[in-house]
């Protein structure tokens, strides 16, 4: 049973930070938000730059089916100036006719007249070579449907045939990111360039966005001239869907195309008919993903750890900027920019109530710190704990660099024990405080928790000592603030005058100076037989029968009253003035259990020793002595040892428990479960008994935790052979319950309180005659 472990390695979440509510205001905004970037369609410029970024991860060639025929600057250098007498567009077009291409295209205006001969040798080409589309074009109205032809071929040209549209809409940047599938006029079915290249009827005034991941480059592109005079081979041009376009500079039929640069109206055809031939392009509306984006938001929002919410966050904007490239690469275009602004509001709005709230948490350990306990309102009515780890810093001093964080977790999951829903707020330099309810009994959680700080704390390899003292505040009207600076008063008091834990008390003026002079007292006092020892029995769980008692050491004072053990007996020990007191009650004890033994036999009686008496060469044999002198046979003492890490590393100490036990009295270790409790630990220590602690035992009839500690721990006990005593048996039905986990000995206000010899006596002989009768 690893005690320490389960402690320091499970830090109860709530105690680290109290989890944050879902920020449901902030999701509706970021909605609203959202659906109006998405309908002003504002992202625009960035959702362009997108597209045109992951155009570079899949770009690819032409179909090498669309040729491009240029009439470029170097067929109007050596032909003439723009436009060209139609003779020579016949010449051009037999030229191409003569290579039997599937179809040509002219992106050239036919809409006016030239000279009679020259149109007329032009139609006659037209005549010639059959599958022909001559250039019209429409303007768009204010929904963006075409409206209106605007020109077309004369009638001449018309008539041998058919006519392609070339409009498209770009846009401020002279980009055109988009072109029709084709029109109607007049009743008639008119399809766009990029349409008829493909061979595809689409749908009349809708239009398709291009795929700018084809490389303008990569279309097969001859100059006007070339093939005027034969330079062309015919087997470039046969079978091809060939366009014929203006593409100089000095014409100004000049477009951006995305991702490439300047262009020409022709290259922007042939793109879209290598589009529409690679298949039909799906819009997906924008408000899809905005949905998901939203459900994603939602969810990161809906996660307790801020770490869990970026993540969330992060994917979901990664999983955006990613998947439309493999969507894109099969024609599936969407517009992802309301959806990426969802998110990043959401990440925005998330940073910045972390970056307010940053204010109110330790910057290493992330608990809320103390500004964050001063602005919690409920607070004031509460009771205020502070814990100060006395050497904080030192022990800091020792570590690596770095592992704050780890020191603190062991502290706090320290602190929580038994409390584990707490929140626990830190300040600097080892300060830890907490709320309480001011009606709770203080004293044996705080004793407790103590108790868990007398072992090391591990950090990585190193074993680190803590020091800690509490101090109480329990409410007084006062400002948090100014309370909190008691509660931190009492527990430095605590430390000085060698106490585990101080109330803040109001007459601590008095107060100071009498536990200053309590330690001088306390000798004194054992002369002046204001010490006595109480008793507290023991109880045989199997037989029901007063088997032993545990002797406490009591101080009554004349004026104070009655002075809890632990307040002076920690006192005595961190100032090394155990040793007298040890003597005394070691003395009454054994010199009762030996008069109780004469009369009624079989009685064993514990003593509790301070881990300084291990140190101590003379003690053994002082104990001889002592048991001799009363005549008590040594398997009736039993000296209660608490678990510490001192007495199981040190050769000396386990030395000490070895010639005590070789002297026949018993060893048990107190307060078992709050200490270094490793099986190692366990079967090192040759004690005969060990006694669960009863921050444990207290529990166990309400916590499953507590029962499965104090369940495992007495079957590991009797596998080594060990006797288990429970104490803190404050009810019945805890002493029942113990019973049917087959303790051995329980000890607890359930039994009986520490009690007087006289008492004690009336208790055993009342216990005798009713087991008589
Ligand atoms: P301990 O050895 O664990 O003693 C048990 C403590 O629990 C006693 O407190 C006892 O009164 C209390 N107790 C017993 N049953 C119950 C119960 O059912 N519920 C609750 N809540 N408490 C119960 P006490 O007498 O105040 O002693 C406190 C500690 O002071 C002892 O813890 C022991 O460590 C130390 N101590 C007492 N007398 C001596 C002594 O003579 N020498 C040394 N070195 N330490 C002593
Ligand atoms: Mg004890
Ligand atoms: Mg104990």
């Amino acid at each position: 049973m690893d005690v320490v472990a389960r402690t320091s390695a499970e830090v109860p979440k709530s105690a680290v930070s109290a989890p944050e509510p879902t920020p449901w205001k902030l999701l509706l905004w970021t909605a609203v938000a959202g659906l109006i970037f998405g309908l002003i369609g504002f992202g625009e410029i960035a959702e362009d730059w997108l597209r045109i970024t992951r155009n570079g991860f899949h770009k690819h060639s032409a179909s090498g089916d669309i040729v491009i025929v240029a009439i470029d600057d170097k067929s109007l250098h050596e032909v003439g100036n723009w436009p060209w007498p139609r003779r020579i567009d016949a010449a051009l077009l037999d030229r191409i006719s003569a290579a039997e291409p599937k179809q040509v295209l002219f992106d050239i205006n036919f809409s006016f007249r030239s000279n009679p001969v020259d149109d007329a040798r032009f139609a006659a080409a037209l005549q010639r070579a059959g599958n022909v589309s001559l250039f019209t074009r429409s303007t768009s109205g204010s929904t963006g449907k075409l409206v209106r032809r605007e020109s077309g071929p004369i009638p001449a040209f018309r008539a041998h045939s058919k006519l392609g549209l070339a409009s498209y809409r770009y846009n401020y940047q002279n980009a055109i990111w988009r072109i029709p599938y084709g029109t109607n006029f007049d009743g008639e079915k008119i399809r766009s360039f990029a349409a008829a290249l493909a061979d595809i009827d689409g749908p009349a005034d809708v239009t398709f966005p291009i795929d700018y991941s084809t490389d303008v480059e990569s279309i097969p592109t001859y100059s006007a001239v070339e093939v005027l005079n034969g330079r062309i081979a015919d087997s470039k041009l046969k079978g091809k869907n060939v366009i014929i376009g203006t593409a100089a500079d000095v014409l100004n039929d000049n477009f951006f195309i995305p991702g490439h640069g300047l262009a020409y109206g022709v290259q922007v055809h042939a793109l879209g008919g290598e589009t529409l031939r690679r298949g039909i392009p799906t819009d997906v509306p924008w408000w899809m993903p905005a949905l998901l984006a939203f459900g994603a938001a939602a969810f990161a929002m809906s996660r307790h750890q801020p770490q869990w919410k970026y993540a969330c966050l992060s994917a979901a904007i990664a999983v955006l900027l990613v998947v439309p490239l493999f969507f894109e690469a099969r024609l599936i275009f969407v517009d992802v920019t309301p959806s990426l602004f969802i998110l990043a509001i959401t990440l925005g709005a998330l940073g910045w109530r972390q970056a307010k709230q940053r204010g109110l948490v330790n910057a290493v350990s992330k608990l809320p710190n103390l500004n964050a306990l001063q602005a919690h309102r409920p607070g004031r009515n509460k009771a205020i704990v502070a814990a100060r780890l006395l050497n904080y810093e030192e022990a800091l001093s020792t570590l690596p660099p770095g592992n704050e964080r780890q020191l603190v977790d062991q502290i706090v999951s320290r602190l929580a024990v038994g409390t584990s829903s707490r929140t626990i707020y830190q300040g600097d330099g080892g300060i830890f405080v907490w709320f309480a309810e001011p009606g709770d009994p203080f004293g044996n959680h705080l004793e407790a928790l103590h108790a868990l700080f007398r072992n090391p704390a591990r950090v990585g390899k190193l074993s680190v000592d803590l020091a800690v003292t509490f101090g109480v505040e329990v409410g007084s009207g006062r400002s948090i603030s100014s309370r909190l600076a008691s509660a931190l008063v009492a527990a430095d008091e605590a430390a000085r005058d060698g106490l585990k834990w101080r109330h803040h008390d109001p007459e601590s003026l008095q107060n100071a100076s009498w536990r200053l002079s309590m330690l001088s007292q306390l000798d004194q006092a054992i002369d002046k037989g204001e010490v006595w020892v109480a008793y507290q029995p023991k109880l045989e769980l199997a037989t029901k029968r007063i088997v032993g008692a545990e002797a406490l050491a009591r101080w009554t004072h004349p004026e104070k009253g009655p002075i809890a053990a632990s307040e002076f007996v920690a006192a005595a020990e961190q100032h090394n003035r155990i040793g007298k007191l040890t003597d005394f009650v070691l003395e009454q004890a054994v010199k009762n259990a030996a008069q109780i033994n004469r009369r009624d036999g079989e009685f064993e009686m514990a003593v509790n020793m301070s881990a300084s008496v291990m140190s101590d060469k003379g003690f053994v044999l002082r104990l001889s002595a002592l048991l001799a002198r009363h005549g008590l046979a040594p398997k009736y003492l039993i000296l209660e040892l608490t678990e510490t890490a001192a007495l199981a590393s040190s050769g000396e100490g386990l030395d000490m428990i070895g010639r005590l036990r070789d002297l026949g009295v018993g060893i048990s270790i107190d307060d078992y479960g709050t200490g270094l409790s490793t099986l190692d630990y366990l079967k090192r220590v040759p004690a005969n008994e060990i006694k669960i602690d009863q921050s444990f035992v207290k529990g166990i009839v309400d916590s499953r935790s507590d029962r499965l500690m104090v369940q495992s721990t007495i079957e590991l006990a009797h596998s080594l052979g060990r006797r288990v005593v429970a104490e803190g048996a404050e009810q019945r039905e805890i002493v029942d319950l113990l019973t049917e986990m087959n303790c051995d000995i329980a000890q607890g206000y359930a039994i009986g309180r520490p009690m007087s010899l006289e008492s004690l006596a009336r208790r055993l002989a009342t216990d005798r005659k009713r087991s008589a009768a």
